[in-house]
């Protein structure tokens, strides 16, 4: 049995220069109190259903949904992330959270992990060592032992599955077409505040995510790639930065 112990140090690197991944509820409320957010889209290539016993490639599908790049089947994965550059706008004196009643879930959560299929490791956090040679038990086997972080965890992932049909639409009604080809890096577009509260705030959901019949256009910063996605009838681009029009590629 792998056990965990972890105090924090109060250090705040979790609250600096951060895209932290929110919900739909998160993010207007974020939006609301004068923050930013970004929308970072990946996508999947998905020529065929992988087989039903392909765990990781089962929750890869309750988090995307589906769409075309030319003629080949992706998944597209929409992320709206909370976005500062230095101190959260939340962040007050000493290191303390203005709004720790109403942060976000992903605050709640850390420096545990929300994807199951990444093992919790303390030189993939942020934290300093010191905090994990703490006396508080934090986790079995990467699985946190104070239920509330489990209930966040929980939550954070059901709004991942729950919001497809709304990330979907909202791509419709912002004219978001691009994707970054997953694991290589994430396409960041940010339309700015008061659109995207308008955006948020219009959406309708009819419960399960329909097929997005328009093309998408697989972005990414290797060449091979490109060329193999347009070999196979996809639309793909080159691209590796800086910022155009409020879209920016991000190479991982
Ligand atoms: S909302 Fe609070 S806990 Fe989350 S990053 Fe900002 S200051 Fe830190
Ligand atoms: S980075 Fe880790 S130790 Fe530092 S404030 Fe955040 S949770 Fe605490």
């Amino acid at each position: 049995m792998d056990r965990t112990q972890f105090d924090c140090t109060r250090c705040g690197k979790c609250c600096h220069d951060l895209r932290l991944p929110v919900s739909i509820a998160e993010a207007r409320k974020w939006l609301e109190r004068g923050g930013d957010v970004d929308i970072l889209c990946e996508a999947i290539p998905w020529p065929v259903e992988p087989d039903a016993s392909n765990a990781f490639a089962a929750y890869k599908r309750k988090r995307t949904f589906p769409a075309t790049s030319g003629t080949l089947p992706i998944r597209v994965a929409v992320t709206l992330a909370a976005s500062f550059t230095g101190a959260c706008p939340n962040l007050g004196d000493a290191m303390r959270c203005g709004i720790y009643e109403e942060r976000p879930l992903v605050c709640r959560v850390y420096p545990a992990e929300v994807n199951p299929f990444i093992p919790l490791k303390p030189e993939h956090k942020l934290c300093p060592s010191e905090a994990w040679q703490g006396v508080t038990p934090f986790a079995i086997d990467g699985i946190p032992v104070d239920p509330a972080t489990r209930a966040a965890i929980e939550q954070r992932r059901r709004a991942d599955e729950d919001e497809l049909e709304e990330k979907r639409a909202l791509c419709e009604r912002l004219g978001i077409d691009k994707a970054a080809v997953s694991n290589e890096g994430f396409l960041i577009v940010s339309v700015g505040r008061e659109r995207l509260l308008g955006a948020l705030s219009e959406l309708l959901s009819d419960g399960q995510p329909g097929v997005d019949w328009r093309s998408w256009t697989l972005v990414s910063n290797r060449r091979v790639t490109v060329d193999t996605l347009v070999s196979v009838d996809a639309v793909s681009e080159f691209d590796n930065g800086p910022q155009r029009d409020g879209v920016q590629y991000v190479g991982a």
